[in-house]
C-alpha cells in the first residue's frame, strides 16, 4: 500500500498527511506522551527557552498542531508579566502580544481550542488560531517577531517553500526561525534501537493505542527521509537565514534548529 512507500507522489503526500492527522487528531496528544515516553514536553520546553518569548511580540507557530508550542510561549510570557513590577506597563504590553497557531488540520486546531478553554486561555486575546498552509502564509509581509515549527516541516510537500515563505516575507528583520523535529540518530547501538522502535514499537502502538497502524508507519518513514542535521542546515541557509545552527537533543533523536533573519 501506499502508506508503506518511500516514493510518495507529492499530491498523494499532502492528501495522506491531511488524513493522517484528521484521524489522529484526537489520540494526538496521548501518543505523543506514549511514543516519546514524555519527553517530548521537555523538547517543547527546551524549544520556548531558546526562543526566549518577549512581551508585545508577534509569534507564528506553524503546524501548531494542539498547541502545546503556543500554551508554553504563553505560559512563559505569564511568568515574566508576574514577575514584572510595572504591572501597568507590562499588561498594556501584553495586550499587542500575538501567539498566533496556524495549522492546516482544522481538526489538530479544534482540539488545541478546547485545551485553551481547558487551561483558562479560552478568552486570553493573546492566543489566535488559524488554519493555514506552511507553504502559502495569510501573513503581512515583515509582520513576526518569532517563527516556530515542531514536529511539522517534515510532513510538508516543500521544504524549500515553507522555509521561504518564513525568511523572505513573513519574519521582521531580527526575527528567529526555530525548528524543533525529530533527526537522525547517528550513535552505533543506539541507533539500531532506535531504528527497531521506531519500525516496530510505533506501529504496534499506533494500532493498539490510536487503532490506526498506518499513519504511524507513515510518521516513521517521514523521519527517515527528512533530511540530516546538516543537510537541512544548508537548506535554512540557502533560504536566507544567517548564524544558522542546531543542537542535538538525546543524541539525534530530535534537534533544534535556529536561525536569523538580518
Ligand atoms: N506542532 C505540534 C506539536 O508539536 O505537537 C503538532 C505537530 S504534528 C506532528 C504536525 C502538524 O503539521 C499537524 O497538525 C498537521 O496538520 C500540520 N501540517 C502538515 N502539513 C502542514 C502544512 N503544509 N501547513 C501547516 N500545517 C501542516
Amino acid at each position: 500500500s501506499h502508506a508503506t512507500s518511500f516514493e510518495v507522489h507529492e499530491e498523494e503526500k499532502s492528501r495522506l498527511v491531511g488524513n493522517v492527522f484528521s484521524s489522529v487528531a484526537s489520540s494526538y496528544d496521548l501518543m505523543n506522551d506514549i511514543m516519546s515516553v514524555g519527553l517530548h514536553r521537555l523538547w517543547k520546553d527546551r524549544l520556548v527557552s531558546k526562543l526566549n518569548p518577549f512581551p508585545g511580540m508577534k509569534h507564528l507557530d506553524v503546524a501548531g498542531g494542539t498547541g502545546d508550542v503556543a500554551f508554553r510561549i504563553l505560559e512563559a510570557l505569564n511568568s515574566v508579566k508576574h514577575r514584572a513590577t510595572q504591572d501597568v506597563l507590562e499588561d498594556n504590553l501584553h495586550e499587542e502580544t500575538q501567539i498566533i497557531v496556524c495549522d492546516i488540520n482544522p481538526n489538530m486546531l479544534n482540539v488545541g481550542k478546547k485545551r485553551a478553554m481547558e487551561r483558562g486561555l479560552g478568552e486570553d486575546k493573546s492566543l489566535i488560531w488559524v488554519e493555514g498552509d506552511a507553504e502559502d502564509l495569510k501573513f503581512e509581509d515583515n509582520s513576526l517577531d518569532g517563527y516556530t515549527i515542531a514536529f511539522g516541516i517534515r510532513n510538508v510537500t516543500h521544504i524549500e517553500k515553507v522555509l521561504a515563505e518564513a525568511y523572505s516575507r513573513v519574519l521582521k528583520r531580527g526575527g528567529r526561525f526555530l525548528c524543533l523535529e525529530l533527526n537522525h540518530v547517528e550513535v552505533p547501538v543506539f541507533k539500531e534501537l532506535y531504528d527497531y522502535y521506531s519500525f516496530s514499537v510505533i506501529p504496534a502502538v499506533g494500532e493498539l493505542v490510536a487503532g490506526d497502524r498506518n499513519s504511524y508507519q507513515y510518521l516513521v518513514e517521514s523521519i527517515c527521509r527528512f533530511p540530516s542535521q546538516e543537510t537541512f542546515v544548508s537548506l535554512i541557509a540557502a533560504a536566507g537565514f544567517q548564524k544558522v545552527e542546531y543542537e542535538n537533543l538525546v543524541g539525534g533523536v530530535v534537534a533544534i534548529h535556529s536561525g536569523l533573519k538580518f
